[in-house]
């Protein structure tokens, strides 16, 4: 590694010393009593997180794994449902779906836009055989929310199973699983929840959704939401143990500090990095913006590519760029993860320097003081769940 460098990516993100370090410490058996109170604690905690009471299951995976895992559970060949892409996570549920043999209804929302729970809603009509919706929480390539309540209340009303990518939402954004009524959440360890990659998972929150898993049974066997549901707190073969060690290490940082708390630091950070965006004269790229990672517009004439690159080789901080079709347009700051307020004006200081660099004309100072002011107004920030590797 090059020296100092700062994580402001929405995935994989900064994680606290106390969860780096717990990785090093030496692991239970995977068939030990200890493994097994281990995973139980964990469910405790991840169970608030989640905001539900129902099953939680664990893979060794990154978040697609558990993404593919729904498809193929709840899903079988040549039956039909309805992929929200509004991005390009959206787009991977319908990738999904074609991988396995799934007609996907497409509800096509403009990259930017949250999709419209009408809009849902007729679909929904017009495919009265569709009964299964996919979509997300927080769009990470476009920076964008969706009203997963609202959502959830159209699915109810057509008597149709809804299955929420959070990865990237969950601990970040509100989601509550069992008051809206969301049946199948997907989650993963490397995003809000503070911990290396490599960990995901999937809350089954109703009886329907059990129910679907019964009737569908498409061919898997490491996946089989059965079988982790038989080995609840074992896991049917070897999980990924010391990423769990790590993950129980997280969960009790987040929940010390408390989910709410946590949410209004991200939510501040977002805050602070919009109105430094309106200083330079940058625009907020999505019209739903959420406190995951915040999109701008980079100006006509600056590359936005080559933003990330000075961000990255001139000052080692690492930040997003867009994805497909915003390729060069977009740049992406994540406010989740172990992040100083003194790393977000850092960062948003330097950025001044980079456009200025690339021919934008700015003032310096002008972005970094809006975003000062966001952090006054809010109040002394709270130190973050970090404990300085002390
Ligand atoms: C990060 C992310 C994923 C999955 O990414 P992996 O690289 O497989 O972990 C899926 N959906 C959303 C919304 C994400 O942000």
């Amino acid at each position: 590694m090059k020296g100092k460098e700062l994580l402001l990516t929405p995935g994989p993100v900064q994680v606290p010393w106390s969860v780096a370090l717990a990785g090093a410490r030496p692991f239970p058996h995977h068939r030990s009593q200890d493994f097994n109170e281990l995973l139980r604690s964990i469910d405790h905690k991840l169970k608030q997180v989640f905001r539900t009471e129902g099953t939680i299951l664990y893979f060794a995976a990154s978040g697609t794994g558990a993404m593919e895992a729904c498809m193929v559970n709840l899903m079988r060949p040549g039956e039909q449902a309805i992929v929200v892409a509004g991005g390009k996570f959206g787009e991977r549920w319908d990738e999904l779906a074609q991988a396995f043999g799934i007609e996907a209804h497409v509800l096509a929302v403009p990259w930017g836009e949250a999709v419209r729970p009408e809009e849902l809603a007729e679909l929904l009509a017009q495919h009265p055989q569709a009964r299964t919706v996919f979509t997300a929480l927080f769009e990470t390539s476009t920076a964008t929310a969706y009203d997963i309540e609202a959502l959830a209340q159209v699915c109810r009303t057509a008597g149709a199973l809804l299955v929420v990518d959070a990865i990237s939402g969950l601990g970040a954004i509100p989601l509550e699983t069992d008051a809206w009524g969301v049946d199948v959440v997907v989650g993963a360890s490397h995003k809000a929840l503070q911990t290396p990659p490599g960990l995901s998972f999937v809350a089954l929150s109703s009886e329907r959704a059990w129910q679907q898993v019964e009737r569908a049974g498409m061919a898997s066997y490491y996946w089989d939401f059965r079988r982790a549901k038989e080995k609840l707190f074992f896991t049917p073969y070897t999980p990924a143990v010391s990423l769990l060690v790590q993950l129980n290490e997280s969960l009790i940082g987040l929940l010390a500090e408390g989910l709410e708390c946590i949410r209004a630091r991200y939510e501040r950070y977002a805050r602070a990095t919009r109105a430094a965006a309106q200083a330079l004269g940058l625009e907020v790229f999505s019209h739903r913006p959420g406190a995951v990672c915040t999109a701008l517009q980079m100006p006509p004439n600056v590359d936005a590519t080559q933003v990330v690159e000075l961000l990255r080789e001139r000052y080692g901080i690492w930040v997003a760029g867009g994805q497909q079709q915003l390729k060069g347009q977009i740049i992406r700051i994540a406010h989740v993860g172990d992040i100083t307020p003194q790393e977000l004006i850092g960062t948003l200081g330097v950025l001044e320097l980079v456009l200025r660099e690339l021919g934008y004309s700015c003032r310096l100072g002008a972005g970094v003081a809006q975003a000062l002011t966001v952090l006054e107004d809010a109040g002394p920030t709270p130190a973050t769940a970090s404990d300085g590797g002390k």
